[in-house]
């Protein structure tokens, strides 16, 4: 009820605070299905005034016994299946022309990782300290370090284990810099982020493999107990880029020289290959 994109009003924990929910005795869990009331909403004494969007939200029809389904809403306002690639082309064009979008979106770019950085440079993933908010007395803790609830900072970038993944990638990135906070290694890459030369295209990638296999390992932990260490986590993500780099055209310069001899590979007939 309260914290799904069910209506056209988005989810309603947006407007409706958990304390509201205290005062009414209405439970964190609550189903639509329970709001309603001989096909009526059974709204709180008061609700439509101090909530009038509420008024805008039909009685859906509930087919009872069927089981819920996510469903993703097209840019023409169809419902169609949840797909990364769907929500992705959706989105694509609606974004401004900002200092970062062609940090994310670039012509080698990896759609599934680029995705999760986008939602990451949003703030939008769920991390531990937004769950805080609707789950005040439980005790979360970051899943790589113990030491605090996670958040997206914390997440990417400052958390003892992530910087150690960081050391490790760094090595293989072409003078990044852009120290260890979200912004700054964002703004870093925008500087360039017009440049062809595969140095800066090899950063970019590895950003967004990095924070997009971090997540995934991140999830791994809290929901599966899946646990992989640094060195596999690390080559997972090299490997990821590295793929990638073996798919684009390159000329055999200094630079690509350079690269392919840091990340061992070959220049042969315009592409890096492996040795
Ligand atoms: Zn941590």
């Amino acid at each position: 009820m309260w914290f799904d994109k069910w209506s056209v009003e988005g989810p309603l924990y947006e407007f409706i605070s958990r304390r509201d929910l205290y005062d009414a005795r209405l439970e964190d869990t609550l189903t639509v299905d329970k709001m309603i009331l001989n096909g009526e909403w059974s709204w709180p004494d008061g609700w439509l005034d101090i909530f009038p969007r509420l008024a805008n939200i039909e009685v859906p029809n509930i087919h009872f016994g069927k089981e819920d389904k996510v469903r993703w809403l097209t840019k023409t306002y169809q419902k169609v299946d949840f797909s990364t690639s769907q929500a992705w082309s959706d989105l694509r064009d609606e974004w401004p022309s900002v200092e970062w979008s062609k940090v994310i979106w670039f012509k080698q770019f990896n759609p599934r990782n680029a995705f999760i950085l986008w939602l990451a440079v949003h703030d939008r993933l769920l991390t531990q300290d937004k769950m805080a908010i609707w789950k005040e007395n439980a005790d979360f803790k970051c899943v790589f370090c113990s030491v605090t609830a996670d958040n997206h900072e914390h997440l990417f970038f400052q958390c003892a284990y992530v910087k150690s993944v960081w050391r490790e990638l760094q090595r293989y990135m072409f003078q990044m810099q852009g120290g260890d906070r979200m912004q700054s290694v964002i703004s870093n890459l925008a500087r360039f982020k017009d440049s062809k030369n595969i140095g800066v295209i090899v950063n970019k990638l590895m950003v967004a493999a990095a924070v997009y296999f971090i997540w995934q390992e991140r999830n791994a932990r809290v929901f599966k107990n899946q646990i992989r260490n640094k060195e596999v986590l690390c080559q997972n993500i090299m490997d990821s880029v590295r793929c990638k780099m073996m798919t684009i055209k390159v000329r055999n310069t200094r630079n690509v020289q350079r690269i392919a001899e840091l990340w061992n590979l070959n220049w042969k007939e315009c592409r890096l290959q492996a040795k």
